[in-house]
């Protein structure tokens, strides 16, 4: 059984409105580009046991996670409703209501699938004007049953305090970047704040920080490889995390993560803090 985390979405009453389930462990897919790589990662994650994958318009995959996904349920490996599938709305495309839905009507033709099960602005859309009827498109799309949960990604928070005026469901999960090396204590508590879960994206910081000394070093007194340690942090700092690996035994080292024990060890990864920012930033934009 893997651990699973309650999503829901704050509404103006005080009430939390649409819950679900989501599995705190996924896989990532982004700069997967080679014809065929996505789906085969896809497809070997879920025979190994893994139930979320994440992915993004903009990565230009969803048809490959489709086609992985679809193998394994023709395999007998997953069933539709034991998997959870995440995608997001592309900012430039991110400028209005409509436009909103009929990006993830065409998500989920992409994927192959009737509804996903978490949909996410890929990053505040830049015009500001756009953000309130973007995310009246996203409420709609949650409302029509496209998706089971709407929420954001980068956005810093300022921008999930501006939603507090306008939105009738607030995001049930911030997908930020999230790893021993920029641990953002003030964003998580600011996406809790508004009833948000935090999606850690890059728990490796993209692979640039997987041989680093101090990581070694605890990974060795684990007993565990040092993704596994980076990966089990971003799980036992409350975050639901989604590494990407396009290696078959990567894919299973990274969620035999879940069996690693690092309680010991938790001044050692706070020690590593270093405002480490491995992709973009949107967050800190205006
Ligand atoms: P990760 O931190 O997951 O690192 C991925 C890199 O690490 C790849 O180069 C991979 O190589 C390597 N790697 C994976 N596992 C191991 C291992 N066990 N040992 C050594 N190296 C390893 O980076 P991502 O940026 O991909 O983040 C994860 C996911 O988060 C993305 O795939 C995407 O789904 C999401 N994301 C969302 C963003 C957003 O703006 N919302 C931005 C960035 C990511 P290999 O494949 O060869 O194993």
């Amino acid at each position: 059984m893997q651990p699973t985390m309650e999503l829901g979405h704050a509404t103006q009453d005080g009430t939390t409105s649409h819950v679900s389930t989501v599995p705190q462990f996924g896989l990532g897919t982004f700069l997967m580009r080679e014809a065929g790589e996505c789906r085969d990662a896809v497809l070997a994650a879920l025979r190994m046991g893994y139930i979320h994958i994440d992915t993004a318009m903009a990565y230009e995959n969803e048809h490959e996670v489709g086609e992985g996904i679809q193998m394994a349920i023709d395999e007998g490996v997953i069933a539709r409703d034991d998997l959870f599938v995440t995608t997001k709305l592309r900012r430039p495309h991110a400028v209005g209501f409509e436009e909103t839905q009929n990006r993830c009507r065409q998500s989920l033709e992409n994927l192959g699938l009737d509804s996903m099960d978490l949909y996410l602005v890929h990053a505040p859309p830049e015009e500001p004007d756009h953000r309130k009827p973007t995310w009246e498109g996203m409420e709609a799309c949650l409302e029509d049953g496209l998706t089971g949960a709407i929420g954001v990604s980068n956005y810093g928070a300022h921008h999930l305090d501006k939603m507090r005026a306008h939105a009738e469901y607030m995001p049930s999960v911030n997908q930020i970047e999230i790893h021993p090396w920029l641990q953002r204590p003030g964003l998580r508590s600011a996406t809790e704040a508004v009833g948000a879960k935090v999606m850690a994206y890059s728990p490796l910081a993209r692979g640039h920080k997987v041989n680093d000394e101090a990581l070694v070093e605890i990974a060795g007194e684990i007993g565990c490889t040092p993704a596994q340690a980076a990966i089990k942090w971003c799980l036992d700092m409350g975050c639901i995390t989604i590494p990407k690996s396009s290696n078959t035994g990567r894919i299973q080292e990274n969620l035999a993560s879940l069996e690693v024990e690092i309680s010991g060890h938790m001044e050692a990864f706070s020690c590593m803090e270093e405002d480490y920012v491995s992709g973009w930033d949107p967050t800190a934009e205006p």
